[in-house]
């Protein structure tokens, strides 16, 4: 990847580079800007599903992978792509903390829409060893812990693919209140079918299409991610309020280098 450098937490304890330090969003050869301004025109005006049309098929076939978190609202996305190429790679962060509910939630969904090409992701057996030997680093530095667990990970994943398609909202985070459709990010194209919907609309599609819950939503968990990172929310809560709750931080950095992230 051509400009891109890192920046590293922690030289001293051989933290692993917690972004890539990306020159900007934008791609730097003239056809990839070309190609993006064709996909940001070709998306105008088409619905979720036909900016995963755009994502799936024609020249973008075989190219694509989708980041899942099976998460709450990871049914609708799911599902839709499922709609369209039920083998479409799944990318799944299964980063050694999730919570029980979670795992079994992926396995259902994968069993209900027919899911056919799931990907685990997660460090190896090395690195968890020699970064995080007591699986305690969450407690400690969770930038660090979010880098090794989900970053990196992540990143050596989409290697073989010229885009991926996220399920991130507008509403959810002010990091994320410009997003596009259609994005250039660390070094390939970036689709985020869902960027307008609102959680009514999500509501609206699970109930539609009678997907299963996540069963910790009724439990008090309206966002979700690695158990000891995230809580219930209380009465008058903000929507992630749960997620790595007092510390200033409400992105794991898998999404950008400003702060978006699952
Ligand atoms: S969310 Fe918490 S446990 Fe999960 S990778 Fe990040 S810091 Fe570690």
């Amino acid at each position: 990847m051509s400009g891109a450098s890192f920046s590293v937490i922690d030289r001293g304890r051989s933290i692993l580079p917690r972004t890539f330090d990306q020159a900007g969003s934008s791609p730097t050869e003239p056809h990839q800007k070309a190609r993006l301004a064709q996909l940001q025109l070709a998306a105008r005006g088409r619905d979720a599903g036909g900016i995963l049309e755009l994502a799936l098929t024609g020249d973008m076939a075989g190219r694509t992978a989708v980041v899942s978190s099976f998460g709450a609202e990871s049914a609708v996305l799911l599902h839709l792509v499922a709609t369209i190429d039920p083998n479409t790679p799944i990318l799944f962060l299964n980063t050694g903390k999730l919570f029980g509910e979670t795992l079994r939630y992926r396995d259902r969904l994968q069993d209900e829409l027919g899911l056919g090409d799931i990907r685990s992701l997660a460090p190896g057996l090395e690195e968890r060893l020699r970064l995080d030997p007591e699986g305690s680093l969450w407690s400690r530095d969770t930038d660090a812990c979010c880098d090794f667990r989900k970053v990196i990970p992540l990143r050596r994943a989409l290697e073989g693919f010229d885009a991926q398609i996220t399920g991130r909202k507008r509403f959810q985070t002010n990091a994320r209140a410009e997003m596009q459709a259609v994005e250039y990010f660390d070094g390939r194209f970036r689709f985020n079918p869902l960027a307008e919907w609102t959680l009514v609309d999500l509501e609206a599609y699970v109930d539609e299409h009678k997907l299963p819950r996540h069963p910790l939503v009724e439990d008090g968990y309206p966002s979700i991610g690695c158990m000891p990172c995230t809580r219930r929310i209380q009465s008058g809560e903000g929507y992630r309020a749960g997620r790595w709750a007092g510390l200033d931080k409400d992105e794991c950095g898998i999404h950008g280098v400003d702060g978006e992230g699952i």
